[in-house]
């Protein structure tokens, strides 16, 4: 379109023009030196036009409106896109770091099986390089189970995945899905499910120990129970037999106790504000709940130090004593006595539990404290042990930011202690 200020200069040129050409008589000539001037004018816009077109991205300079029009359009369409793909570029580079960032693996590749890219928990998982891209994957992966997977027709999150043992680590597992991409290639994706696994199979043990400790007493008061329905027996009999029902119905009442205190350890956050507690009190308390119970009364030999204040959970540092005291009691003979200490060095409170009993084999110490381990599991159900004691100690400790230490000889005993933070004795 023509504007005004181009229109205008057309105007003064031609009057110009005719002005001086009528005055003088040169109208032909002064009319062609307009001419040849308005061609010029557009010459030098077009020259103008033609420089800017080297830098589309610049603002077009200043000119004839019509000029300017033809540069100014395509250099906003320019400077619009050019924004599209910034942000498109910096999408994408999100995208990218949050594959890279992925602890699963990722692999991209061509329909004919080419790498075509691969993020580094793939690189590691799979021990790739950088410089495998544009390899088949099949070649440079050794894994035959892995490499009839990628060949297989099967393919997205109904299709089973592939467990395979990691070329890193021969322990851990691995699982690997594949999904068709549009090219007509493939995405594989690969994570690492030995946490999972070994979960699931912590899980199938608790659920095969639980259910094998419930069993035992259950099958006993099944038979104790059917004798006592069993009319032809004499009645004195069968009623005789009730009193043999306690024994495993406490063991059924034990085990459950335990389960519920161990769970609640595990589930649930350690209080924040523990308190000052006497070590001594907690200990008097534990003995109590053991009373007569293997002889807690006159087997136990008590040495306490001076300022056994700690700072703790007066139940669960309970649940502690009561289970050291016993294991202490139920694995030494009945004449032999069971030593407990609270000293305080360092700011820290030691309570240690000393039997001279069975005492334990080194091989065994790693897993005590694991739930239901046993030394002898036939001698621990006799002795009255639920395999839970020494878990709860473990978990109770970890809650009290300390630890178990063992030490022990088989056949002459063993020592089991733990410290805890000191606190001041309240005022
Ligand atoms: P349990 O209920 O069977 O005693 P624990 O978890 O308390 O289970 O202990 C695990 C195992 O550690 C026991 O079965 C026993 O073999 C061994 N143990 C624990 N305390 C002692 C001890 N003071 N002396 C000898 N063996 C012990």
């Amino acid at each position: 379109m023509y504007s005004f200020k181009e229109i205008g200069l057309v105007a003064v040129l031609s009057f110009t023009a005719l002005v001086i050409g009528i005055s003088t008589d040169t109208l032909g000539w002064t009319l062609f030196l307009a001419t040849l001037m308005w061609i010029f004018i557009q010459n030098q816009q077009f020259q103008r036009v033609k420089k800017w077109s080297k830098h589309p991205w610049r603002r077009p300079a200043n000119g004839l409106d019509s000029w300017f029009d033809i540069a100014y359009q395509p250099h906003r369409t320019l400077l619009r896109e050019r924004r599209r793909t910034k942000q498109a570029t910096s999408r994408l580079r999100q995208i990218l770091d949050l594959v890279e960032l992925n602890p699963d693996g990722m692999v991209v590749l061509t329909k004919h099986g080419e790498i075509e890219g691969l993020n580094k928990s793939a690189t590691r998982m799979l021990q790739l390089h950088d410089r495998n891209i544009g390899l088949s994957l099949s070649t440079v992966v050794r894994n035959p189970e892995f490499v009839h997977f990628i060949s297989a027709e099967t393919r997205g999150f109904d299709s089973p995945p592939l467990e395979f043992a990691s070329a890193l680590n021969p322990d851990d597992t691995l699982e690997a899905r594949k999904f068709s991409i549009q090219n007509g290639g493939l995405i594989i994706l690969i994570r690492d499910i030995t946490a999972l696994n070994r979960l699931l199979t912590v899980r199938q043990n608790f659920i095969a120990n639980v259910s094998h400790e419930l069993r035992t007493p259950l099958a006993v008061i099944q038979g104790y129970m059917e004798s006592i329905a069993d009319e032809t027996e004499p009645p004195e009999f069968r009623l005789s037999l009730t009193s043999k029902l306690t024994s495993p119905i406490n063991r059924l009442q034990n085990l459950v106790d335990d389960l519920l205190l161990l769970t609640n350890l595990e589930s649930t956050e350690p209080e924040e504000n523990l308190t000052a507690i006497d070590l001594t009190t907690v200990i008097a308390q534990a003995l109590k709940v053991l009373g007569g119970h293997l002889h807690a009364d006159t087997r136990v030999v008590e040495n306490y130090d001076i300022q056994p204040w700690v700072i703790g959970k007066a139940s669960e540092l309970q649940s502690l004593a009561v289970n050291l005291i016993t294991n202490a009691l139920r694995y030494s003979n009945e004449d032999t006595p069971v030593d407990l200490s609270v000293s305080c060095q360092n700011g820290r409170v030691r309570f240690t539990v000393s039997d001279r009993g069975v005492g334990i084999a080194a091989e065994h110490l790693g897993r005590l404290t694991e739930r239901f381990y046993r030394v002898d599991m036939v001698d621990s159900r006799t002795r009255g042990g639920t395999g839970l004691g020494l878990a709860i100690v473990k978990h109770v400790l970890l809650r009290h930011d300390s630890k178990l230490h063992i030490e022990t000889k088989l056949g002459a005993g063993s020592t089991f202690w733990c410290e805890f933070n000191q606190a001041l004795q309240p005022t």
